[in-house]
């Protein structure tokens, strides 16, 4: 039996791996056949670019209305519009799928009630998937119930909340959900949040719908749906709203 120094053992190990282990096969890379469309983006970030739909400019709710279809009747002050406690939720007239929305909030410089009475307020994507408004500065809630969670499902990774009356700002990015004919969810939706320009949801897979008594659940819907604002009792306040379909 040949018995090999241990030294030249480990030189014939060395030899017989490639100089570079690649990580995966190469597969084949058609370069894109079309030139990515030509926009002209806001002034900032928070300015709608061109290609957006501008869904509340600060002076007309005209794309927006009640649960039950009638006009939507919460009030408009100096270029914001705020939650008429008792009035219900209001919808866009218009529905999305696949989206990024930018949407600016506020909740009442005087804070009133604690946990989730202080504030709340909630961003529904497609009707159903709630991104939670809330006033969590200084008001100890449960995790996934905070600012900027996917509500009941999601804490967000940091509390990147402003002191109530303040302007805060939701960047997000959403993945409508699939569904298959028998109306089993194939894809579950996607959603990516930035409060205040942090990222504190990094593209966390939705369970369902977002309840507050029962286990997040699917139910079929089309592929496009309204955005719908939460009156949850309190006068919260939005402006500069706009979404661009993706
Ligand atoms: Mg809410």
């Amino acid at each position: 039996m040949v018995k090999l120094a241990p030294a030249v053992g480990l030189l014939l190990f060395f030899a017989a791996l490639p100089s570079e282990l690649p990580a995966q096969d190469a597969a084949p890379f058609p370069p894109p056949r079309l030139e990515p469309p030509i926009i002209t983006p806001g002034r900032t970030s928070a300015d709608p670019p061109s290609d957006a739909v501008v869904l509340f400019d600060g002076k007309s709710l005209a794309r927006w209305h009640g649960t039950d279809g009638s006009p939507a009747k919460w009030q408009i002050r100096d270029g914001y519009m705020e939650v008429a406690s008792g009035t219900g939720d209001i919808l866009t007239a218009d529905s999305f799928g696949d989206c990024q929305l930018h949407i600016e909030w506020a909740t009442p410089p005087i804070p009133k009630g604690e946990g989730q009475e202080r504030g709340n307020s909630g961003v529904f994507l497609m009707g159903r998937y709630e991104i939670q408004v809330l006033d969590s500065y200084d008001n100890k809630t449960y995790f996934h119930g905070q600012a900027g969670a996917v509500y009941k499902q999601y804490a967000p990774l940091v509390n990147a909340s402003r002191p109530p009356g303040e302007w805060q700002s939701y960047d997000i990015v959403f993945r409508a959900p699939k569904f298959d004919e028998q109306g089993k969810v194939t894809e579950r939706a996607r959603v990516t949040v930035l409060h205040n320009g942090v990222l504190i949801q990094n593209n966390v897979e939705i369970y369902g719908n977002t309840y507050h008594d029962r286990p997040a659940l699917y139910t079929a819907h089309p592929p496009r749906e309204p955005l719908r604002l939460q009156d949850h009792g309190n006068p919260v306040r939005y402006r500069n709203v706009w979404i661009r379909r993706l």
